[in-house]
């Protein structure tokens, strides 16, 4: 971590709470799930689909769990009853992977039933490497029963060739995010290198289409956009095999450059009460994200 990071990381606790909601209201639907509905219509009205995040994730209790479960149930119905375009995205850790793994499964099913009666889709997002393979195990139990649910991919780490070929051997057909990874990983397990990192996100986008899978190309980094949009060219491969996918309040422009190329775009919109939490702990986490954030707000 370069001294500025680690001046990023110190400081932080410090940052006044409104500063903090400046800076990330760009980023975060709002508090309530009548925000992100206000956003998501808009969202809808510019070309793109979206999919929900409630924040909050590594609950320290089971009744959290119980509170994450009836909000994803209350977004599934107000997706459906306002007609939106929209699925929704699920922390597996906000429903209890780390503290009861059985409960967490039942928690997350309850979810799928709800949305199979709908017809909607849920992601299960990735979260840092002590959930990997839990979370890859809860997604085949689900799947097994249900083909409505998708789990997420990280391009930094080392295994994940080996898990999408895992999951595709098992499942068939498999509905995976592809993104670069957002947690801080030590190199045994994780690429630092930026350059491998596209290479294998690259080729994980490309062994998942090969094999006739659904992916989420989940970037904002131009040159993985340019280079999916080759392979899906020289590859030939039909524009409802993939859609690309990018978090709200991130480069506008390449959004709508993507749109108007005729392409499928889905924006990662979370919301709630736990924002604070959530901006506060990923510029700790990842400062990275500060220099992003600082970068946007001087325009550069
Ligand atoms: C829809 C979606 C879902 C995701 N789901 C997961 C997940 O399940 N698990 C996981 O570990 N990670 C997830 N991520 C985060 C992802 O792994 C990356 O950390 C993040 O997207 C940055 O990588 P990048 O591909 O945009 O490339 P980068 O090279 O990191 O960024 C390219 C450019 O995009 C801009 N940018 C990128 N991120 C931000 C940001 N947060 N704020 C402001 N500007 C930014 C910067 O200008 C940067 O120069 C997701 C990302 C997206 C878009």
């Amino acid at each position: 971590m370069s001294i500025f990071d680690k001046l990023v990381v110190w400081t932080i606790p410090f940052v006044p709470k409104p500063v903090v909601s400046r800076i990330s209201s760009r980023y975060i639907a709002g508090e309530t799930l009548d925000a992100a509905v206000r956003v998501v219509k808009d969202l809808n009205r510019q070309g793109c689909c979206a999919t929900l995040d409630v924040l909050g994730e590594f609950i320290t209790s089971m009744e959290e769990a119980e509170v994450a479960v009836n909000s994803y149930l209350q977004a599934l119905d107000r997706i459906v009853a306002e007609k939106l375009d929209a699925n929704i995205s699920v922390k597996l850790t906000m429903f209890g992977l780390l503290l009861d793994k059985e409960l967490c499964y039942r928690n997350v099913r309850q979810l799928l039933l709800k949305a199979k009666e709908l017809n909607l889709f849920v992601r299960i997002d990735m979260e840092d490497s002590p959930c990997t393979s839990d979370t890859l195990a809860v997604y085949s139990k689900l799947r097994a029963e249900f083909d409505n649910v998708g789990f997420a991919i990280q391009a930094y780490m080392r295994r994940s060739l080996k898990d999408i070929d895992e999951m595709v051997a098992k499942h068939k057909m498999v509905n995976v995010r592809v993104c670069k990874g957002i947690y801080v990983e030590p190199r045994e397990i994780a690429y630092k290198d930026m350059a491998i990192i596209n290479s294998n996100f690259n080729l994980l986008v490309r062994e998942l289409l090969k094999n006739d899978n659904y992916v989420g190309v989940a970037t904002h980094d131009e040159k993985l956009v340019w280079s999916t949009c080759k392979l899906i060219h020289e590859s030939n491969i039909d524009k409802s095999k993939f859609e690309f996918q990018m978090l709200l309040g991130v480069d506008e422009e390449l959004r709508k450059i993507i749109i108007k190329e005729g392409y499928k775009l889905r924006v990662y919109v979370p919301f709630g009460r736990k924002w604070y939490e959530y901006a506060t702990r990923r510029l700790q986490e990842n400062p990275t994200i500060a220099k992003y954030v600082l970068k946007g707000m001087l325009g550069m």
